[in-house]
């Protein structure tokens, strides 16, 4: 347990003979005032049979590590479709010192907004914990909560295409073409049926399993985001089911202020979206793609090699064709997997000839360690498996054919995470007088853990109106002005308490955390009011509110007051979850 987490134990444990009798808390299925079978039964009549108590498939483990349920067990934990189809599991296996997956008590498999309204009202009447869950992705657990009662969005994966989509009451406004999606829906989801099969663009995320409405209540970054901007800013309309279990629309025209909210101030908290409609966008010819990896042969031709790949960033590759990572490891690599979009093959090409030039006149300081890979596809194949050899298939029979993630991500399924924090860094960091200083710092941080740069999580070198367009959302404003997102992350898996062969390596991971903050540092030595994205940061950020949405949180607290004022939503370091304690049982003010 960290410091911060002592403190706030103590905090909670000192505050509670102090709160009064009547202090507000949520019920337990250990407390008396737990519904009763007859109101589950009640409930599930009126779901038409879709509520179910919550299966937790890793329970099989301790008991019978050997046994087939285990052995079946994991051997599909590293497929995150057969993880997203489980609702009693997450994308990861949860943090150590942090969170650890857990089922909630029952399951409402939501079919439409009328369902989620019923589950939302009897969890606002029988004092319930609700939480909801789509991709089941989140870092920080927040889809994840024991003794309670979950909304699952899954089965919602309805998908229209629109050609001329206005939203509703917007009277005279200009048509756009447009997507809807079920909440239920996953990046996959929407990329075969925008781009495999219509030919056209749809912003949405870089992994392909993570769900719809927790990626734009994120912000939500994928890897052209540099062209397209964040994928809340394409929200034309959402329909949400509110705390006092109404079914509304959101829009520029009608609850206007709540569909703000929606777009980047995180999920789980101002009510259960069940459907967005996107703006969806023409789709270039060509999608490119560059994948080198340099080994330098000392700490100084390492320091050299960053300092010329910032420079060449700046001159070659900051613009809205080229996003996603660099990577700057403890033992003088530097591994490049960036994508773009627009250029042809030739074009893509040249753009990075100069930085194989500069390489080649030094080959004693440098190796390339595999043959680089520099190009570009027909855009319409990029998330198709026949035409792209980085995706993996959904192996279980009758799995739909778009059901695909890439190879790179595939880690993450059943990860128990050590560390993860991330950092927006200002584009001022590449103006030539501040170079050194930004490779200085790379370096530095490098000593301690590997650095990504994901470049597509900041919108500095993005086409005017993307910027102006992100500048409308709750994302705190510092992506507007930043090159980059630097994510400093550890983890290990599948593991879990309990199973043998997999326990989380406790000592190692706060070892790791504490390398993983001093590499950190020493970016935050070079921009102290980064910010950080709020969905991929650190579950022990200190300052959050102002981490995660700057200048936009007392905004959002006040649309969480007018929308939710009893806090029925709760999620860790949510707006407003600093009324309660950790857990979201017991309220400590309003
Ligand atoms: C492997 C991996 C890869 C990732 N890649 C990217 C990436 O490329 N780009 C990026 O920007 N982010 C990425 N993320 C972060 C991800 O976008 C967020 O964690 C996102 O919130 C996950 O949404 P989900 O529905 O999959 O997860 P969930 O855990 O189901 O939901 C996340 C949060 O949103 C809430 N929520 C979900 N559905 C609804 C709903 N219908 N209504 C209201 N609240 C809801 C949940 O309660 C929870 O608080 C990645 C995360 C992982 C684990």
């Amino acid at each position: 347990m960290n410091r911060r987490t002592f403190m706030q134990a103590i905090g909670s444990a000192a505050l509670s003979p102090l709160l009064p009798q009547s202090v507000f808390r949520r019920r337990r299925p250990s407390d008396p005032g737990w519904p009763t079978p007859a109101r589950w039964a009640r409930l599930k009549r009126q779901l038409n049979g879709n509520l179910l108590p919550v299966d937790f498939p890793l329970s099989a483990c301790p008991r019978d590590f050997g046994g087939a349920a285990c052995k079946d067990l994991f051997a599909n934990v590293t497929n995150p479709y057969w993880l997203g189809d489980q609702p009693g599991l997450t994308e990861n296996f949860g943090w150590v010192d942090a969170w650890m997956t857990r089922p909630s008590v029952q399951a409402m498999a939501a079919t439409g907004a009328g369902d989620i309204a019923a589950a939302v009202n009897f969890a606002r009447e029988n004092d319930l914990r609700l939480v909801v869950k789509g991709g089941g992705h989140s870092y920080q657990g927040t889809s994840d909560a024991p003794d309670s009662l979950l909304v699952w969005t899954r089965p919602m994966n309805d998908i229209t295409l629109h050609s001329d989509f206005v939203p509703q009451g917007c009277v005279g406004a200009a048509p756009y073409p447009a997507v809807t999606l079920g909440a239920g829906c996953v990046w996959a989801d929407a990329y075969d049926a925008v781009t495999t099969r219509a030919g056209r663009y749809v912003q949405g995320g870089g992994c392909m399993t993570v769900g719809v409405a927790g990626l734009i209540q994120s912000g939500g970054f994928g890897s052209f985001s540099k062209h397209y901007g964040i994928a809340a800013a394409s929200l034309l309309e959402a329909e949400v089911v509110t705390a006092d279990g109404r079914i509304r629309t959101a829009n520029a025209c009608q609850n206007s202020d709540l569909f703000w909210a929606l777009k980047g101030g995180g999920g789980g908290t101002f009510g259960v979206v069940s459907s967005v409609t996107l703006h969806v966008r023409p789709l270039p010819e060509f999608f490119d793609y560059a994948i080198l990896t340099v080994r330098a042969s000392s700490d100084d031709a390492y320091r050299r090699l960053l300092r010329e790949f910032v420079a060449f960033y700046r001159e070659r590759l900051f613009n809205d064709h080229w996003g996603e990572e660099a990577h700057c490891s403890p033992s003088n690599l530097l591994t490049l997997s960036m994508v773009g979009q627009g250029l042809d093959p030739a074009q893509s090409r040249a753009a990075w000839q100069p930085l194989l030039n500069w390489l080649a006149q030094s080959p004693q300081a440098y190796t390339i360690e595999s043959r680089p890979i520099i190009g570009a596809m027909a855009a319409r194949d990029w998330w198709s498996r026949a035409e792209n050899p980085s995706l993996v298939a959904d192996p279980r029979p009758g799995a739909p054919h778009w059901h695909l993630w890439w190879r790179g991500d595939g880690g993450q399924a059943g990860l128990v995470l050590h560390a993860y924090e991330s950092l927006w860094l200002p584009a001022s960091l590449l103006a030539d007088s501040e170079q050194p200083r930004l490779a200085e710092a790379l370096f530095d941080a490098s000593r301690h853990w590997e650095v990504e740069l994901h470049f597509n999580k900041g919108l500095a070198g993005a086409p005017p109106a993307v910027v102006a367009a992100a500048s409308d959302t709750a994302t705190n404003p510092a992506v507007l002005a930043a090159f980059a997102l630097a994510i400093i992350a550890g983890g290990e898996g599948p593991a879990y308490p309990g199973v043998a062969g997999h326990e989380p390596h406790l000592a190692q991971a706060r070892k790791s955390r504490a390398a993983v903050q001093r590499s950190m540092n020493a970016l935050r030595a070079i921009a102290p009011v980064g910010g950080s994205y709020v969905s991929e940061s650190n579950f022990f950020e200190s300052d959050w509110q102002h981490s995660f949405w700057g200048s936009n949180y007392p905004r959002l607290a006040a649309i969480k007051k007018k929308y939710d004022p009893e806090g029925l939503f709760f999620v860790h370091h949510g707006v407003g979850s600093e009324n309660w304690s950790a857990d979201g049982f017991t309220r400590l003010r309003n």
